[in-house]
């Protein structure tokens, strides 16, 4: 009881009168990850990113860890598909069904929280570049600090990158979420896989090495996890459900902490799904999630899996205090917390 007064009384003194009350930020992983970056290029089908000359997407995987055979929804469309990877649950829990830009009285929103929510209330900054008007549904009020949503239906990167860069340059989120268009633009227009969809895979490829070099020259990108993925891949021009062609998608993982060139497809039981982009996001960063998801996080990233507080380790087979020196040592002179 005393212990119940004094909290009460603790969260009527101490927290800020936001809509929302902070939730208390867990250890990290990897104590100097504090960030995230996620960089979704729409359309972008896994052998297609491998056939064509993206040296900055193949320097991310080379020293990161990825999977070619990550799998989005099963409608493989690009709203759905995208709110289901920024909140870890399927369609049918978000409750965004649809894949356009609707003439709603209101706005409608998840019925999940958003990787924006959970950020902000663990107190980090957040962000998003979009090159499509319909992720509009993403932006609940006072989830998102820096936002760029076109005024038309679809855009093209050199649009979204230059809202990104600025947004990057002058705030610093702390979780960043950028969405590159012009491939399945022109999966749509020519085809997944013509000449014409490959020069736009390559062109991301260079909005992807922007990103990189604002984030040297702003030296973030040693705490900074950056997750590369798509919502679908496609087949003639377009994609869809039950087409592993739509369903299939890469996701790359990279940074301090990361194992390098390490490809998950060699863990026969690991299956990387898009909702997991939400959860590893939320578990490098310490956020809590209060609810169940379909999103795991990917653990066989960390170079160091043995530091992790896991209760999936046996206490058979490990002694209790065999991963406290470990611990110590990693969070030694490690980067520190960022405020909001
Ligand atoms: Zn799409």
């Amino acid at each position: 009881m005393r212990s119940f007064v004094l909290t009460t009384l603790f969260v009527t003194l101490f927290l800020t009168p936001t809509m929302v009350a902070a939730a208390p930020r867990g250890p990290r992983p990897v104590e100097g990850l504090d960030r995230v970056m996620i960089i979704s290029i729409d359309g972008l089908r896994p052998d297609l990113l491998l056939r064509a000359r993206t040296p900055h997407l193949h320097g991310l995987f080379e020293n990161g860890s990825y999977t070619f055979w990550a799998r989005t929804t099963a409608a493989s469309t690009t709203l759905p598909s995208h709110v289901s990877m920024l909140t870890g649950v399927v369609p049918e829990v978000h409750a965004i069904m649809w894949n356009a830009d609707l003439p709603l009285a209101q706005r409608v929103y998840p019925n999940a929280p958003t990787l924006f929510e959970l950020a902000k209330k663990s107190g980090y900054t957040t962000a998003i570049a979009s090159g499509k008007s319909k992720f509009v549904t993403l932006d609940k009020p006072g989830t998102i600090d820096w936002s760029y949503f076109p005024g038309t239906l679809t855009s093209e990167d050199p649009e979204v990158i230059a809202a990104a860069l600025r947004i990057l340059r002058e705030h610093r989120p702390d979780v960043m979420v950028v969405h590159l268009p012009s491939t399945d633009n022109a999966g749509h227009a020519k085809g997944w896989g013509t000449p014409e969809q490959m020069a736009a895979i390559e062109r991301a490829d260079e909005s992807v090495g922007a990103l990189l070099g604002a984030l040297d020259e702003l030296a973030l990108r040693e705490r900074t996890l950056i997750i590369i993925s798509a919502d679908h891949g496609g087949a003639g021009r377009t994609h869809g459900p039950e087409d592993p062609r739509s369903r299939t998608i890469p996701w790359i993982a990279s940074g301090p902490g990361i194992r390098r060139g390490f490809d998950l497809a060699r863990l026969s039981d690991l299956d990387v799904e898009t909702y997991d982009t939400f959860a590893t996001s939320c578990a490098v960063l310490g956020i809590p999630i209060e609810r169940r998801i379909r999103g795991k996080f990917i653990s066989a990233i960390l170079e160091k899996q043995e530091l992790l507080q896991s209760p999936r380790v046996d206490p058979a087979t490990q002694p209790a205090t065999q991963a406290a020196p470990g611990a110590a040592d990693a969070g030694a002179g490690a980067g520190s917390t960022t405020g909001p």
